[in-house]
């Protein structure tokens, strides 16, 4: 037993997930894992996909199965248990220690040097992999003509790229140092004078690690193709270097489960060998036009820090908003699961809003720990409820014939259509 502080209440039915020396986990049938309650929309959508998991994993296993649920700190909740701290220490080791852990969305003030608390569990915690799966639901307003052609992974590199932090803010002398170094030693001169600065690092061990557990999930799921999605044309030793890494990956470390359209012409092996994936490349700007005019083409996704957060909502966009989405962070043996839209601050406690981002993400959370049978039930009652019309505002006011319901009864509509 760790020494908690009295803000951590460990469940005494359950029992900590376990991982072997490979990272692959161990999940007794009580396993305890951390919520993050999240604030603004937070306490309604963790408050109904609480009930809904719970309900699918004990339709699922008759009882023999049941999460133990300890609850954690972070942001406003945080601040109320932790003497003002939005991050306690103690919360990230006990995310570390538990290993699995789901969140609501944290406030970040905009432009007060309040670093985002997302941002910093993604760091500290080194949850490398953002994963999100961008699929459709018949009957969820799309502005697309046939929506069900998306049905995308993108993995996401989480840790580099500008998002770093490594700035520099106009007029400060750090700036002026920086500047002065790359003008006198490197000759870099094409920026204004007092121009803020920003470095983009982009690592091989990053870049691979990410493209590795995209190839890896690709192989596991059965997908058909990987795509690095890149800048690499404007920015050749970052975003282009990410490209490269990728290809000398696939053809260092997965020979014989993947192929690439170079090899597959140089051997007239067309159409793609069956059960190999295909590993292809698109320059970021061209892939927002491709997934809007031709989605089919494309599987899972690998793509670096900025790339990747502009796509995935764009793509969350076309098949019913960020509401819906679901989003993962996963590290080396830990894994937290996120709603991935923010707080909607006017909605707190109107019990109004929609539950799927985060519902979602306990699916793949359920995935992750391998209850797939949970996890499908709960896929197919959400399918049920939206077959009938029955959906939050925000789907509402885009659907005809729809009957509104808040949040908790949308949940309750779930819970019904499960047995
Ligand atoms: P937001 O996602 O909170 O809200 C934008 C709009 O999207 C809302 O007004 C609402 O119309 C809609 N919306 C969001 N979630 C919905 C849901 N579940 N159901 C139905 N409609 C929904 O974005 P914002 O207003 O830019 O940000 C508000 C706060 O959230 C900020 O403090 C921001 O930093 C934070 N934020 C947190 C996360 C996170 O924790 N992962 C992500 C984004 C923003």
């Amino acid at each position: 037993m760790v020494n908690w502080s009295p803000n951590v209440v460990e469940p005494s039915d359950g029992a900590r997930i376990e991982a072997d020396e490979n990272g692959h986990l161990q999940v007794p049938d009580h396993p305890i894992i951390c919520y993050i309650e999240g604030d603004g929309i937070g306490y309604d959508i963790t408050t109904a996909s609480l009930r809904i998991w719970d309900a699918a994993v004990k339709i699922a296993y008759g009882g023999s199965r049941k999460i133990a649920w300890l609850e954690t700190y972070a942001g406003e909740k945080a601040a109320a248990h932790y003497d003002g701290d939005y991050m306690p220490d103690e919360t990230f080791e006990v995310l570390k220690h538990f290993r699995v852990g789901i969140k609501g969305p944290l406030t970040t003030p905009v432009g007060t040097g309040f670093r985002s608390l997302n941002v910093t569990l993604r760091q500290v915690l080194d949850l490398f992999a953002c994963i999100r799966p961008i699929r459709w639901y018949q009957n969820v307003p799309s502005p697309l003509k046939r929506p069900q052609d998306v049905n995308v992974v993108i993995f996401r590199e989480n840790t580099e790229d500008i998002y770093a932090g490594i700035e520099f803010a106009s007029g400060t002398a750090d700036n002026r140092k920086l500047a002065r170094f790359l003008r006198e030693d490197l000759a870099a001169n094409h920026f204004f004078e007092d121009a803020g600065l920003g470095i983009k690092p982009i690592s091989p061990f990053g870049s691979k690690r990410l493209i590795r557990a995209a190839i890896e999930y690709a192989i596991q799921r059965e997908r058909k193709s990987v795509t690095l999605v890149h800048k690499g044309n404007i920015q050749k030793y970052t975003e282009g270097a990410f490209q490269k890494w990728g290809y000398e990956l696939a053809a260092d470390e997965y020979p014989d489960q993947t192929i690439t359209w170079e090899a597959m012409s140089a051997n007239g092996s067309h159409p793609n060998p069956a059960g190999k994936i295909l590993i292809q490349d698109v320059i970021a700007d061209i892939m927002f036009q491709k997934m809007l005019l031709r989605p089919r083409e494309h599987d899972v996704i690998a793509t670096t820090n900025l790339n990747g957060d502009y796509l995935s909502d764009a793509l969350a966009a076309q098949v019913g908003g960020v509401g819906i989405a679901p989003g993962a962070n996963i590290g080396d043996g830990i894994a937290l699961f996120e709603a991935t839209h923010g707080t909607a601050p006017k909605y707190t406690n109107l019990d109004k809003v929609n539950p799927g981002s985060l519902l979602f993400s306990g699916v793949m959370m359920l995935e992750h720990i391998g209850w797939f049978e949970a996890a499908s039930l709960i896929t197919q009652a959400y399918e049920a409820t939206l077959l009938d019309r029955i959906v939050t505002y925000d789907f509402a006011r885009q659907m005809d014939q729809a009957t509104e319901v808040s949040t908790s009864a949308f949940a309750s509509s779930i819970i019904d259509r499960m047995s």
